[in-house]
């Protein structure tokens, strides 16, 4: 199934102003649950399109669009932005900046590329809006705030969301990726990892850095602790599983004659199975206590920041899914990928009420850039931003409405 030559033709006309939109986000992104220029940009773009946008979870946004009798399918676009300090020179680089948790000041960025979701997102509801004669039913648009922090979706459906609109046979949504503009990646069954992330405080004894007997190195502990940390993957789990396991924050001391009394470190556990989870989260544990002990130092604080679900696309949804952008896209353009090591807190939605959703992963990058060894394309670096901004934003587009109008159908 192709899109209605209607769809084609309005965004082909649309495409200038949504580049526009999106050079207009990736210059203003903000923080976790702090999208408040973001949300109310959002919500002005779809009030121009008639639509009655509210407000669920803080800075998530909604917007129903009823199209008479038919099936209710809904699509989520998350808003954050990261504290990465932007470094692609692009003339619409951010010079954002936000206030972390712990009140430090940082840069901001769209690091993830959640720009081109709630371009497209939006691009999808002003294409449905415009042609009301060529479906029926019911299209939810959710933009959800704290997808980084795994806040959003949680807060979100705190505040009532499927209280407030109706059920939807299938959820829909989609991530940007360093792959080829105009290309998509969808993986049956499940497709990304688990993940959860703890915050360890190291607890020693302060002293001068000339007298070292007189302390409890915090330093030398937590270095001991996170060495020993990369042997869990390594040493205690099967070849014939996966899991990673990533230090990102490793914090202590204020002068390098001062033996601090406590330091700080991070860790971020990603696995597709609970079971190897579990075995993973008890191996932590086990080493950071074993090794303060080791130490002599005081029990260390090992602290939950947040989890990932796993996010397992419906087999039968996507399989139709995969028909249909092939038909849309080309069939080339679609590739069948096996899970990444990514999390997502998409999959909180339809897990809350047990309705199946499918996620998938559309290029933004042109073959040159791709090919070129000496570019870094990973999402969360600070040299993220795609160079093909119009295929990658129509082809968001397209994908999303190929999805929407799947169940909602030609009239
Ligand atoms: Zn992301
Ligand atoms: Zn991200």
């Amino acid at each position: 199934m192709t899109l209605d030559p209607a769809f084609r033709t309005a965004l082909d006309a649309e495409l200038p102003a949504l580049i526009e939109l999106y050079e207009h986000f990736h210059r203003h992104p903000e923080l976790s649950m702090q999208e408040h220029r973001t949300a109310e940009t959002i919500e002005e773009r779809l009030r121009g399109y008639g639509l009655e946008p509210f407000r669920c979870g803080g800075t998530g946004v909604v917007a129903v669009i009823e199209n008479g009798d038919g099936p209710v399918v809904a699509f989520r676009a998350d808003t954050d932005g990261l504290p990465i300090e932007e470094q692609t020179g692009l003339p619409y680089s951010s010079e954002a900046t936000g206030t972390l948790p712990d009140g430090t000041s940082t840069p901001v960025m769209h690091g993830c590329g959640h720009d081109t979701h709630i371009t497209s997102a939006l691009g999808a509801a002003k294409l449905l809006t415009e042609h009301r004669d060529r479906w029926n039913g019911t299209a939810i648009m959710i933009f959800q705030p704290g997808e980084e922090t795994s806040a959003g979706a949680a807060a979100m459906l705190d505040d009532g969301f499927w209280d407030r609109v109706p059920r939807p046979e299938a959820i829909y949504g989609q991530h940007v990726w360093p792959g080829v503009a105009g290309t998509v990646n969808i993986t049956p069954g499940t497709a990304m990892a688990m993940a959860d992330s703890l915050e360890v405080i190291v607890h020693g004894q302060q002293a001068h850095g000339s007298q070292p007997e007189n302390s409890i190195d915090p330093i030398v502990l937590g270095a001991y602790m996170i060495t020993r940390l990369q042997t869990v993957v390594s040493r205690e789990i099967s070849g014939r599983d996966t899991a990673v396991l990533t230090i990102g924050v490793f914090q202590g001391g204020l002068k390098e004659n001062i033996i601090p009394a406590s330091a700080r470190f991070t860790i971020n556990i990603r696995t597709y199975d609970e079971a190897v989870r579990e075995k993973v989260l008890a191996a932590v544990d086990r080493i950071i206590r074993a090794e303060a002990q080791a130490s002599g130092a005081p029990d260390p604080e090992i602290r939950p920041m947040y989890d990932f679900p796993q996010v397992v696309n419906d087999a039968d949804l996507t399989e139709s899914l995969i028909g249909a952008l092939g038909d849309e896209l080309g069939a080339d353009a679609v590739n069948v990928t096996l899970p990444v090591t990514g999390s997502e807190d998409f999959g909180r939605f339809g897990d809350a009420i047990g309705v199946p959703y499918v996620f998938w992963f559309f290029g933004g990058y042109s073959q040159a850039k791709v090919d070129d060894p000496e570019s870094v394309l990973s999402n969360h670096s600070p040299f993220f931003g795609p160079d093909e901004v119009g295929t990658t934003l129509g082809t968001g587009v397209r994908a999303a409405l190929t999805a929407l109008l799947g169940h909602l159908g030609a009239r």
